[in-house]
């Protein structure tokens, strides 16, 4: 039997800071996870380089740069504990980086430098106190002991941990190859907290076969575009790369709109985002001699324009024969393609999940849940963020606020 202040599920990227910054503040910790290797999506993130925060994000303005039914929810977790507050961090474990566009700072060389600096965080200090990291260790039941003094009881295939607290930071359903679970959202439904519904996001979007029959060949095609879904106050785009699959789209324009996206909801995508189109065309009119799909192989990827001239005579057309109608309708099709995936590739390509444990059942200030002495952190809650070092900043912003939780709940501020 293991008795401790703090018990973990989940030794990913909230749960071992959670665990370090508590061991600082004199808690003795136990993180366990049922995967064997630790921090497996922190190995994988940003190509291998972990994308690790973006100092872009404005904690005032949360809705912004996430998603949840209470964006605000994150304001108070990203203001006590922000981007530049993790670059420091990083700065401090001697991890060297860098930024790569958008706000987005990289690992130099690898991830494994950020895992590496959780882990000593998990050692360092001389608060006397202690993080015992159990990997593969599966939780068979959590109990609550509602007595003078209450307290969890964890049965797990390695033994019984007692403890006075427990997080939950077993993160979102994503990528369940290498160990995603449903078991923090089940933890949270035990103990009566409310969970929203969750769906795969930051995800690639699919196509009915039939319809996308004609642009598969273009598989690995990519060009900027701008990409947009709702409408009115409701819109929302995005100005990023986009990436031609044998299925659908990917790249971080589609990634980025997938986490906002509905079934049956439609997309715009304009593919020629910085040109005026239609005044360009109408002057080539008077210019040119040459085929249209000549002159817009100029503006597009050459595979692009090939397979769009396959599906529109008139692309075949020189300019001087292209009717003013004509042009209008080619306008719209390339600045204004209106497309209805059909679905996504779903959590084995997700980058994570939206939706999770409702906010409206947790302290933004400390992430402890209406059920006192439960705590949710990182992706297992209703905070979803964009593309681009959001989802990591989260992790790390609700576990700091997590552990001064803990610390206040257990007397160690
Ligand atoms: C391919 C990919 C690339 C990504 N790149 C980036 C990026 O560059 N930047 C960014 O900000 N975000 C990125 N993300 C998202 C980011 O990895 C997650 O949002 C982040 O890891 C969430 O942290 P977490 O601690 O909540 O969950 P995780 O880091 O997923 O950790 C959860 C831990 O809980 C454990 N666990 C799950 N179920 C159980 C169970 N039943 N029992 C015990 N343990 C359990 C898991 O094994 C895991 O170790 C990426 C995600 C993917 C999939």
């Amino acid at each position: 039997m293991f008795k401790t202040d703090v018990l973990i599920i989940g030794a990913g990227a909230a749960g071992l800071f959670c665990a370090g910054i508590a061991k600082q503040k004199g808690l003795n910790v136990i993180v366990i996870d049922h995967a064997s290797k630790l921090a497996e999506k922190v190995r994988i993130s940003g190509g291998g380089r972990s994308n690790f925060t973006n100092i872009d994000i404005d904690p005032q303005q949360p809705s912004k740069h996430f998603i949840s039914e209470n964006p605000r929810f994150c304001t108070s977790a990203l203001s006590r504990y922000s981007a530049q507050d993790f670059v420091q961090w990083m700065r401090a474990k001697h991890v060297p980086f860098h930024e790569k566009h958008k706000g987005q700072l990289f690992c130099d060389r690898s991830s494994e430098d950020l895992i590496q600096a959780l882990l000593l965080e998990c050692d360092a200090g001389a608060s006397g106190a202690h993080v015992q990291i159990m990997p593969s260790c599966k939780l068979e039941h959590l109990n609550h002991h509602d007595q003078a003094t209450p307290y969890y009881e964890a049965l797990t295939d390695q033994g019984r941990i007692q403890s006075q607290a427990v997080v939950v930071a077993t993160g979102g359903l994503s990528i369940p190859q290498i160990g995603a679970s449903d078991l923090g959202y089940r933890l949270a439904k035990q103990f009566g907290i409310r969970v929203t519904p969750t769906r795969p996001a930051l995800v690639p979007l699919v196509f009915e076969p039939q319809a996308w029959s004609s642009f598969a060949s273009l598989s690995g095609v990519s060009l900027p575009v701008l990409i947009e879904i709702g409408q009115g106050k409701k819109k929302t785009s995005f100005e990023e790369d986009l990436l031609f699959t044998h299925r659908g789209l990917s790249g971080p324009a589609a990634l980025q709109i997938s986490s906002y996206w509905h079934e049956e909801q439609a997309l715009n995508i304009n593919l020629l985002p910085h040109l005026d189109l239609g005044a360009f065309l109408l002057a080539l009119k008077q210019q040119s001699k040459k085929l249209l799909l000549n002159e817009l192989s100029t503006q597009l990827p050459n595979r692009l324009a090939q397979t769009w001239s396959h599906l529109n005579p008139e692309w075949l057309k020189s300019m001087p024969d292209l009717s003013n109608k004509s042009i209008q309708h080619i306008t719209q099709s390339l600045q204004n393609w209106e497309l209805r995936p059909q679905t996504t590739e779903g959590y084995k390509k997700a980058e994570v999940t939206a939706g999770g444990v409702d906010t409206r059942d947790l302290s933004q200030q400390t992430m402890q849940s209406k059920q006192a002495g439960l705590y949710f952190i990182g992706e297992v809650v209703d905070i979803t963020g964009w593309l681009g070092g959001y989802n990591f900043q989260w992790a790390w912003s609700s576990a700091f606020a997590c552990a001064n939780g803990l610390a206040s709940q257990l007397n160690k501020l």
